[in-house]
């Protein structure tokens, strides 16, 4: 099949990789031209802009960082919109918001084009390893003449319902985890001040009730010090963002949400916002004079 995936960041590139090796012909875009160089040498074709690039392909995959930028490539001038033929599916597997992914829809339904949010969980190893989880909303039966390519990019698809329902099933679970990251650094940082070495209360935390899959990344992330994206602390302050907003639009209070959204403000005006999101611990590390480290 001829797709076409656009955003070749540290997600991007892991998934891009996975379509091309499984035989099928890619054409890649990004805005940053470096980030094709590999997968250029790997057989995929270059396209100048999102219109050519949709053209070219029947299958279309987005992932890139934000709501904005997303509709400045799916509506904007030389967008992939203006390029796209009658019949094409896109999918984006950005983080983004249900409404913006249903204005795009909208307007591509005028030219018989399926849209799809498709954001997905697992991280750039899960993106490296096949084994996203990707939480789809659209037409179910279009989805399914799919499914077999976004199995090459994760190996656990869930159909969430019509368009926007992934987007929304996202954005619940990125609130979970980046709030476990700012509750796990609190409660923490108690144990290590009280005396008991970290590795010690990993290791009763990860047997017991308090056990998380968040917990479970601090050894090779907080822990060792280590906070290389992975994910970064704009991306998740991004989504917090984006899960506050709908809770608003929907009537639906947020009060710890809130809280979350300030610990990552403050760490982003700390200058760490193309670090982890583990950095956000290091504001509790601070203010209780103590370090989360192996
Ligand atoms: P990234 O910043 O590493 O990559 C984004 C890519 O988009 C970059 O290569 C950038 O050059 C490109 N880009 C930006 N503007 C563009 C434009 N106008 N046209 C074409 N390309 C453009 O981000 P990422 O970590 O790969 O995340 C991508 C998306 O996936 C985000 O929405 C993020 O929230 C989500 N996500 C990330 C992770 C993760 O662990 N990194 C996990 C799940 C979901």
């Amino acid at each position: 099949m001829k797709i076409g995936f656009i955003g070749l960041g540290l997600m991007g590139q892991w998934m891009a990789r996975n379509i091309l090796a499984s035989g099928h012909e890619l054409t890649i875009n990004d805005i940053n031209q470096n980030t094709a160089k590999e997968l250029i040498s790997m057989g995929a074709e270059w396209a100048d802009t999102p219109s050519e690039l949709a053209a070219k392909s029947t299958l279309i995959f987005t992932s890139l960082p934000n709501p904005e930028i997303v509709t400045e490539v799916a509506l904007g001038k030389n967008g992939i919109l203006t390029g796209i033929k009658h019949g094409s599916s896109y999918f984006d597997l950005s983080t983004t918001d249900p409404d913006t992914i249903k204005e795009i829809s909208h307007k591509a339904s005028e030219k018989n084009v399926f849209v799809f949010d498709a954001p997905v969980s697992g991280g750039t190893i899960g993106a490296k390893e096949g084994t996203l989880c990707i939480m789809v909303g659209g037409d179910e039966q279009e989805y399914t003449k799919y499914k077999n390519i976004l199995e090459l990019m994760g190996n656990q698809t869930v159909y969430c319902g019509t368009v926007g329902s992934g987007a929304i099933c996202k954005l619940v679970n990125n609130l979970i985890a980046m709030t476990l990251k700012v509750v796990l650094s609190e409660a923490l940082s108690i144990g290590v001040k009280g005396g008991v070495p970290i590795m010690k209360l990993y290791e009763t935390t990860s047997m017991s009730t308090g056990d998380t899959h968040i917990l479970r990344t601090f050894p090779k992330g907080l822990f060792s010090g280590n906070f290389n994206p992975g994910f970064k602390l704009s991306l998740g302050a991004k989504d917090l963002g984006l899960a506050i907003n709908l809770a608003d639009s929907l009537g639906v209070p947020t009060k710890i949400a809130d809280i979350v959204q300030e610990k990552f403000s403050e760490a982003m005006e700390k200058g760490w916002k193309d670090e982890s999101t583990h950095s956000v611990a290091k504001l509790q590390e601070e203010l209780s004079g103590i370090l989360l480290r192996k």
